[in-house]
């Protein structure tokens, strides 16, 4: 072997000697090398390391039969000391690692002894090996981020090669795949140097780490997002030309303005989680008494938290909870008051039965006495005071016992009373179902929930620039099915009607019973042509699945106005259209659905 004194021949010979030897270009080989050409110790340490080894091998990855074959045979090789027999095979692990990441690292020799011989402008040999230094210290034991950067050193060098032109020595086009494939070069002091890629392909990782890590696996419950989080990761890595890093800055801007929509749903989601919990917590200390009334409440919560949360079903918990504790506070009252009442009942009736008894054993023993004076009695006189005093107790007994009947009188009015206010009660809990936000009968939003939801869609249909569309549908001659029918058919109508709404609608459209039998549905994130195709296909669904009344087939149809929400619309003016359209469309011979 030719000896070399200059560092920077030996650092070329070195790297000559990785390509023929076809070693794999971990530091420590470019290290080993550059000693052995040097003639300077340093490198390996001559004592045999064998706690160090054994270490070492016990990390060593042994999923596949190669990697297991391999770690036997440093098992071996450690057995016997022989140093050799661990070098090749450390030789033939990394080479087997570099065949399994294709990387061409022959190739990359090549070129790179290409470069490095060749004469780049405003590159001195010695800012080359600085920048190699840096390249050789960055990728240590990771074989793929060397092969990269170096590739990305070789590239930085051949466009400044004196074929290119001088000024600038970037192309602007250029400076894209440069920044996507180059992470250092030499000369950063030069008039026009090159850009500096090291820190943006960093940067690059970085970003790619943290959607990788960070990001996606915030998203464990929601995997459509998780998978896209990795994708987007996989384009921060792979966009290297202007093309693709253009296409990735609109995936980032996409990507971040639905992370900033998520995150105002969580923060939704998470102030509607607080209401639920503190009203359910103030009820708690009101209900312990009847601990039955607290269990009614918990089963709600439980069963709502049991499905899939939303910022839907949390708000629909809230108002169901609020409808149970409002309904559970008035029959508590009532009951209490109820009881009450039973409980004066009872005592009285006690008290009264006690004194009448009193006075009843009162009688017997005066009439006994009476009796006992009469069987003396020799004469006549004598018999008259007795007489006398067994008419007056029979009298005193016979008040006492109307008395004790017209006191039973005043408790069954008493009672009657009761009962009767307690079903006033009932019906100012009825009537009190306007603060309640679902309509009794078919469990759809009443007007006042619509209201709500309402608000809540638009806001978020606003804040999110998507289209919120509002349908409103009436029943098609009801007042015949009501008239040939009866009522209660009519209810059961009404309820088969939301029901198969509801089924077929999806769980993020909002049903509400606008009027006797008027619905309208608020279809978020749907365009006008979607949300009439919806109503479309719930026209089908209606002929599909009949109402049926004592086992008839009873076909009910309906006619429909949908619209979408505009600049500057209110509640009234939204459902004003979509009521006008529902007209039309009875005009023009029911059973359809027209866009207003
Ligand atoms: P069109 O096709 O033009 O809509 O005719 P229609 O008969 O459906 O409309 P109309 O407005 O004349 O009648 C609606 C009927 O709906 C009148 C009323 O008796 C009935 N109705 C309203 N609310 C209820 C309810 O809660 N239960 C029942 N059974 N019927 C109801
Ligand atoms: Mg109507
Ligand atoms: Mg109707």
């Amino acid at each position: 072997m030719p000896s070399f004194s200059n560092p920077s021949e030996i650092a070329r010979e070195a790297l000559r000697l990785l390509a023929v030897r076809r070693l794999p270009p971990s530091p420590e080989n470019y290290q080993a090398l550059y000693h052995e050409i040097a003639g300077t110790s340093g490198g390996i340490a001559e004592a045999f390391p064998e706690r160090e080894l054994k270490a070492l091998i016990a990390a060593l990855p042994t999923e596949t039969p190669v990697q297991q074959k391999l770690a036997r045979r440093f098992e071996q090789a450690l057995k016997g000391k022989h140093w050799g027999e661990v070098q090749a095979g450390l030789a033939d692990m990394l080479r087997q690692l570099a065949k399994e990441s294709d990387l061409a690292w022959s190739d990359l020799f090549a070129d790179f002894l290409r470069q490095w011989e060749g004469k780049h402008a405003g590159l001195t040999v010695a800012r080359k090996r600085e920048a190699l230094e840096r390249v050789l210290a960055s990728g240590s034991g990771n074989a793929e981020l060397f092969f990269g950067r170096l590739q990305g050193l070789i590239r930085s060098w051949a466009l400044n090669s004196p074929g290119e032109p001088e000024s600038p020595l970037v192309e602007p086009a250029m400076v894209d795949t440069l920044a996507a494939t180059s992470p250092v070069v030499g000369d950063r002091a030069a008039a026009s140097p090159p850009l500096s890629d090291e820190p943006a392909n960093e940067l690059r990782e970085i970003f790619a780490y943290t959607l990788e890590e960070v990001i996606a696996t915030q998203f464990a419950d929601e995997p459509d997002i998780a998978a896209d989080t990795r994708a987007l990761a996989h384009k921060v890595r792979t966009s290297t030309s202007r093309a693709a890093m253009e296409g990735l800055l609109a995936s980032i801007k996409r990507f971040a303005f639905r992370l900033e929509i998520l995150a105002e749903d969580r923060a939704e989601l998470r102030t509607g989680l607080l209401n639920l919990l503190q009203l359910l917590i103030e009820n708690v200390g009101e209900l312990v008494v009847e601990d039955h009334w607290l269990k009614g409440q918990i089963d709600i919560v439980r069963d709502i938290v049991a499905q899939p949360l939303s910022i839907r079903s949390i708000g629909d918990a809230e108002n169901r909870l609020r409808e149970v504790i409002f309904k559970q506070s008035q029959l508590k009252h009532s009951l209490n008051d109820a009881k009450e009442t039973l409980k004066q009942m009872l005592a009285g009736f006690v008290d009264h039965l006690a004194q009448f008894a009193d006075s009843t054993s009162d009688y017997h023993d005066k009439i006994e006495l009476c009796a006992e004076r009469i069987s003396k009695a020799e004469d006549i006189n004598q018999l008259e005071g007795v007489l006398a005093e067994v008419i007056r107790e029979t009298r005193i007994i016979q008040l006492n016992a109307q008395r004790s009947r017209d006191d039973l009188r005043a408790a069954t009015l008493r009672v009657e009373e009761a009962n009767k206010h307690i079903g006033e009660l009932q019906l100012e809990l009825d009537k009190a179902s306007t603060l309640v936000r679902h309509d009794q009968l078919t469990g759809a939003l009443n007007r006042r929930g619509l209201e709500e939801a309402f608000d809540k869609e638009t806001a978020r249909a606003q804040r999110r620039r998507s289209p919120l569309c509002v349908a409103l549908l009436d029943i098609d001659n009801f007042k015949k099915l009501n008239d040939s029918l009866g009522h209660d058919a009519g209810d059961a109508a009404l309820i088969h009607l939301s029901t198969v709404i509801r089924e077929t609608m999806r769980p993020q459209d909002t049903i509400a019973r606008f009027g006797g039998e008027e619905f309208i549905i608020l279809l978020p994130e749907t365009p006008l042509d979607d949300a009439q195709t919806a109503l479309v296909r719930l026209q089908r669904e209606l002929t599909r699945r009949f109402f049926l009344h004592n086992n008839d087939r009873q076909l009910i149809t309906f006619s429909a106005g949908v619209t979408d929400l505009r600049p500057g619309d209110t509640q009234a003016s939204v459902t004003k259209r979509a009521d006008e359209a529902m007209y039309a469309a009875k005009q023009a011979g029911k059973n359809r659905v027209l866009v207003g």
